[in-house]
């Protein structure tokens, strides 16, 4: 089969992502073999494939949303079911953080595209147990995204405690913020969208959002919640700064450049609040799924031929991608 894999992570200029042909591979037990329909391309496989992440298995196939197609069924999957597979491969499933079901803090977590091969291939594998049942009115390519774009920025949302009708600053508006900020406004909220990029902002005003200006202009009115989608460390203060009262930022991206000093009066007096958003827990990604079969969010796709995943990620990291981009085998 066709697959993708980083040997020696690098800047995306000196294209360490090698294309190549591999067997297709045998389901370990307790996994399903899929056909892989559509492959997501998330920001957090730049970090793997760039090195901002440690090596965690060499080579690795990166992807991790990914909607495949039971080949042989098994473990109460039909074979030809569509399932989606997202970055939480496995947990413990006994440590004291999965017991009370934190299991997106589990220290033996293991995940999609990073620890094990992932959906930048024709097939690829996952645990039964860590697979989830897709909404049906949204093609593949639609459905990929929400797999870690739309569950990320789910808990995030979570994270931020936006209250009901409150006032939400979404900084930086790719693939997950797109969808979170659609979930907010199906709630009530007024939501600021903050973003260097002008195609971004007219992506943001045409989903309905309350205002759209640049990364670190002050937002019309202060804010009750803040996520930082951008994973700009820069921005923390910027955002802090921007909140109301008691208000929660929620640093979503599992990497961050470096946070300028704070300043406690500017930056966090007044009881405001700055916490970040590990993983995911599978009770987030059904709530997400659940959220989309009820509602249907707009999912903004760029569509890349699995043959062309390098040209993907090079222009997701040169910020050229609107919404999010998916590779179809
Ligand atoms: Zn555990
Ligand atoms: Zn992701």
């Amino acid at each position: 089969m066709l697959a993708w894999q980083v040997r020696t992570p690098g800047p995306i200029a000196h294209r360490p992502l090698e294309r190549g042909s591999r067997p297709v591979p045998t389901p370990a037990p307790g996994e399903l073999l899929l056909r892989v329909r559509a492959c997501g391309v998330c920001r957090t496989d730049l970090h793997v494939v760039e090195g901002d992440l440690p090596v965690h298995r060499r080579p690795v196939v990166p992807g991790h949303e990914i909607v495949g197609e039971v080949v042989d069924g098994a473990y109460g999957f039909a074979a030809g079911e569509r399932v989606g597979v997202a970055w939480l491969r496995s947990t413990c499933g006994t440590c004291a953080y999965c017991r009370r079901g934190a299991e997106n803090l589990c220290p033996y977590s293991r995940y999609t595209g990073w620890d094990a091969d992932g959906g930048y291939a024709q097939y690829t594998t996952a645990p039964a147990g860590y697979a989830y049942r897709l909404p049906d009115p949204y093609p593949d390519a639609e459905v990929a995204p929400l797999l870690c774009a739309g569950i990320i920025g789910y808990r995030a949302l979570v994270r931020a405690e936006l209250p009901e009708g409150g006032r939400l600053g979404v900084y930086g508006f790719g693939a997950s913020a797109h969808l979170t900020a659609q979930i907010a406004l199906a709630r009530g909220a007024r939501v600021h969208v903050l973003t260097r990029s002008p195609e971004a902002q007219r992506l943001a005003l045409d989903l309905g959002v309350t205002s759209a200006g640049g990364a670190a202009d002050p937002p019309p009115e202060p804010l009750d919640a803040a996520i930082l989608f951008a994973p700009v460390g820069d921005l923390v203060p910027v955002a802090l700064a921007a909140l109301d009262r008691g208000g929660t930022l929620a640093v979503a991206g599992i990497h961050l450049t470096d946070i300028p000093a704070l300043n406690y009066d500017e930056h966090l007096f007044q009881e405001r609040t700055l916490r970040s958003v590990t993983a995911n827990t599978r009770a987030d990604g059904r709530a997400l799924l659940d959220f989309a079969s009820r509602h249907r969010l707009r999912v903004a796709v760029t569509p890349y031929p699995l043959e062309r995943a390098d040209e993907a990620l090079a222009d997701l990291a040169g910020d050229r991608v609107t919404g999010a981009a998916v590779l179809v085998p």
